[in-house]
């Protein structure tokens, strides 16, 4: 029974990994966070999961005893095997592949092998991760049947079952946030699912170009690039639901 008392969550400072962590809260007795400097063009996303860390503590008392240590792992080797716009300055374009150019190759099967890696030695079996098939389908390394593969890899090649828990695979960003809110609801906090929505827009940050100068309903961001698009759409599709 020790198997599903903890998670792993990665966790970049973004929506999607907020929302991820507030699961993972919600559900398991310990929950670490683990986060990636790889040179990305958007690092501002760095100070961001630091912020809404420090928020969630504030803001979630039942969830601030659970959340444990945050695990920062250099990886500037992505940049060096790779030329994307996520890691250049480069714009935003889709390639003759079909994919964005913001597709990192591998990266995220890169994350997932070395937050088992720590959660081998974290005595950790749930890896809660904020990949999505519905409403952006164009990266391979976030589809279902890569995260299934990966689970049995992992297992198998370290010999320790692990679960990868995605819990945003199958809904649109609308639901997304209305997830948050439904699970803000439920930490016990007065009026918790609007504060928790409410944090997510102030402090989490989504945009690929970096952007923290513009404001917006759903957030900071420069409105233009694909990421702060669908952040964007997403939000103002829940607000029509509420
Ligand atoms: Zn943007």
């Amino acid at each position: 029974m020790t198997h599903h008392r903890a998670a792993l969550v990665l966790f970049s400072g973004g929506q999607d990994s907020t929302t991820c962590l507030a699961h993972a809260l919600s559900r398991f007795e310990r929950v670490e966070t683990i986060g990636f400097d790889y040179g990305q063009r958007h690092h501002i996303e760095m100070q961001a999961r630091l912020r809404v860390l420090n928020e969630l503590r504030q803001q979630f008392p039942a969830w601030a005893s659970r959340l444990g240590e945050d695990h920062v792992l250099n990886l500037g080797v992505l940049g060096q095997v790779s030329e994307t716009s996520l890691t250049r300055d480069m714009a935003f374009q889709m390639e003759s592949t079909g994919l964005p150019n913001t597709f990192v190759p591998g990266r995220n099967l890169l994350f997932l092998t070395l937050a088992a890696a720590l959660a081998y030695r974290r005595d950790v079996s749930v890896i809660v991760t904020g990949v999505c098939e519905t409403d952006f389908s164009g990266y391979p390394d976030c589809r279902d049947d890569t995260m299934k593969a990966m689970q049995l890899a992992l297992s198998l090649g370290m010999d320790k079952r692990y679960l990868i828990d995605t819990p945003l695979m199958w809904i649109t960003k609308s639901e997304t946030w209305q997830l948050a809110h439904d699970l803000g609801e439920r930490s016990g906090v007065p009026n918790g699912g609007q504060r928790l929505v409410d944090l997510i827009v102030e402090h989490t940050h989504t945009c690929y170009s970096g952007d923290r100068e513009h404001r917006h309903d759903w957030g900071y961001g420069c409105g233009l690039c694909p990421a702060c698009e669908l952040r964007a759409k997403g939000f103002e599709h829940y607000r029509t639901l509420v």
